[in-house]
Formats: C-alpha cells, structure tokens, sequence
C-alpha cells in the first residue's frame, strides 16, 4: 500500500496490478516471503481497494494509518507436507516455516492442502493457522422434491414453510448479544473517551474493546451456525429440493429502511446467515435460489391477497385469517417464486425451534422431532 502510494504521489501514476506486480518485481531486491504469497497480499490489496470504492457512500473508510500486520497466505504452490508436519516455503534461501499438524488432519495427502493462512486472533492475542483444506467429500444429491421458502427476519432469525408444514428458528440470545454488543461497546468508547488518546490507558481500554467484540462476534456466529443448520435440517426432514430465500436488499418491504433499523438489520447478519445456510444446503444437494424479490411479502395476506401493515408478529386479516407473520413471509416469498405471484400458498402453523448456544444443537433437534 505505501508502496503504491508512493508511486502515485511522485508519478501520478494509479499502477494497476499487473504493473504492480512488474514494479515490484524490478524494485525489490531481497524478499522474505514466498513469491506467491507476496502475490496474493497484492491482489488482496486491489480487491480491498474496489471494495472500499464500491462502499464508499456506505460508510468505508480508507485505511489512514500504518498497519502493522496483514494476513499472510501461502497458496498451494507453497504448501508441503513431510510426515506430520506442514512445510510452508519461504522466498529462495530462506528454510520453510514448519509446523505440526493435529493428528485429524495429518492423515490428509499434501495436495489435500489448498490455503494455509497466518491469522492474527484478536480474542486470544495469539496468532493462528487458518487451513483450506479440500476434503473430497462430494455434495450429497438430493432426494427431495418439495420447494420452501425462506424468510430471514429482524425479530425471528428464519421462518420457513413449504405450505404444508413450517418452523419458526427462533434465537432470542443472538438479538440480546446484537443488544449487548451495542450497549457494551458505547461503554468502553465513552469510558476510553476520558481518557488522552493514545495513552497507555487508552490503550488498555482499546485491546479491551477489540477482545470483547472478537468474542461477540464468536458467539454470534455459533449461533448463526446453529440457526442456518436447523433451516437445512427441517428442509432435508422434509424431502425439500429447492430452497427460496427473500432478495435481502428489500428486507423492509421495498422502501428503504431509515438509519436506526439499518443498523438493526446489520447487525442481524442476514448476509452471514444467507450464506450459511446457502452453502450447508448446497452440500446436502438442495439447490438455492436467491433472486426472489420479498418486497411485500409481508404486508399481504397469504389468503385474500389484501396489503396492510401487522403490528406485532400475529397477521391477522379483515378476511377472518390469522398467522405467524414471518410465516406469511415466507409462504408468499414461496408463492412469488412457484406462481409468480403472492397470496397462492398457505401459511400453516409453526412449530418454533430455539438454539442456543449452552445446548447441543443435535440434543435439540432430537426434542424438536422426537427421533433419535
Ligand atoms: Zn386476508
């Protein structure tokens, strides 16, 4: 990054990343770091570039001070393994980082390996190894016929049915860990506020705050695993081959949203749990679609096809129906895509499933369908 800067502050010159890629080549005399994985910090850096362009109005902020740490990445070209022991190669001369590799994964061929990653983590201050590791485990093919819908939601993490049958994932310990989040964080912001910037107390506070967020957001996403699992699970119980998720830019119902309740959303990690869920159900060889527009899948009624808009979580209808709102969601989202229109599915009664993090999610399932 200086290194480009530089270039385009005594040139004029925005180097794309070819040219980056030459420049560096010509410049650099002596490197520690395997060729591709110096690489690989350059395309990242191009690609962080374009994505802080494309969410400027959003917020993103340019980096504008000097990082003391990247991530660094050793591609398979990079990656050895001798006995039980991983050999990551260094720039020419230097010997390979070696490291054991836990006895799960030293059954595993070498080219078994395809990313190997030094990570920092914030929460234990520790460095890590993050491992691609291509396991050759094909996507099961699925049996089920039956389409669902998906409705992703602010108050109930996912609501799903297929018409027939439907299941609320309901998660009050992730909103409160949203909650708490918040909370605790302006906490440690006003109290480090007191505080003369930079000072070793400053600091204090700071590695506190960068400690607990790394743990909320741990938490967080256990949940968010265990949420986005149910969702497969309820869909491979019941013989489902399509998943419909709700298009997430229309979360509101088509208009946008004002700015307290995007945070809200934000927080609720739609994306997150989007992408759980999308790849969980792809590797049990349920096809997702995404492209459904939810705009007012919500406001109209599944029976009579009238708009309104529900208080609460009840939808309940001058046409004398009543149900689950986030079912209603999820029936026309359904709806939607089966018929092209709304209102053509049913919204039956959910059964409501709730995981958390102190409890086994198999344990929990298990009380939920009564199996074994
Ligand atoms: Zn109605």
């Amino acid at each position: 990054m200086i290194e480009h800067y530089r270039v385009y502050r005594k040139h004029g010159v925005w180097l794309n990343s070819p040219r980056m890629q030459k420049y560096h080549d010509r410049i650099s005399q002596e490197s520690f770091l395997h060729a591709h994985s110096i690489d690989a910090a350059q395309e990242a850096f191009y690609k962080a570039c374009k994505t802080a362009k494309a969410n400027r109005d959003d917020g993103a902020s340019y980096p504008h001070k000097k990082k003391f740490y990247r991530t660094t990445i050793w591609k398979n070209t990079g990656i050895r393994k001798r006995g039980n022991h991983l050999l990551l190669a260094l720039a020419r001369g230097n010997e390979p980082i070696a490291f054991r590799l836990p006895s799960s994964l030293s059954v595993l061929e070498g080219k078994q390996f395809l990313e190997v990653r030094l990570a920092y983590n914030k929460n234990h201050r520790k460095y890590e190894w993050h491992l691609v590791i291509e396991t050759g485990i094909e996507p099961r093919i699925s049996t089920g016929t039956n389409v669902a819908g998906v409705d992703l939601g602010e108050i109930h993490p996912a609501a799903i049915t297929d018409g027939q049958q439907s299941i609320i994932i309901s998660c009050r310990e992730l909103r409160s860990l949203n909650q708490y989040r918040n909370k605790r964080l302006a906490e440690l912001k006003s109290l480090q506020a007191t505080k003369k910037k930079q000072s070793r107390r400053w600091w204090i506070i700071q590695r506190r705050i960068n400690r607990f967020l790394a743990k909320n957001k741990a938490q967080r996403r256990d949940l968010e695993h265990k949420i986005s699992r149910a969702v497969v699970d309820w869909c491979i119980l019941h013989q489902v081959g399509t998943l419909v998720i709700g298009d997430v830019c229309d979360v509101a119902d088509g208009k946008r949203l004002n700015r307290k309740s995007r945070q809200k959303v934000s927080n609720w990690s739609h994306g997150q749990i989007r992408k759980y869920i999308a790849y969980k159900a792809e590797a049990e060889g349920i096809v997702v679609n995404d492209e459904v527009n939810e705009a007012y899948t919500s406001q109209t009624c599944v029976y009579c096809g009238r708009k309104r808009k529900p208080k609460g979580r009840i939808y309940s209808c001058e046409c004398g129906q009543t149900y689950h709102r986030d079912i209603g969601g999820a029936a026309n989202i359904l709806s939607r895509f089966c018929y092209g229109e709304l209102s053509k599915v049913d919204a039956p009664y959910p059964f409501f499933f709730r995981p958390h993090s102190k409890v086994s999610q198999s344990v929990a399932l298990r009380s939920l369908y009564g199996t074994e």
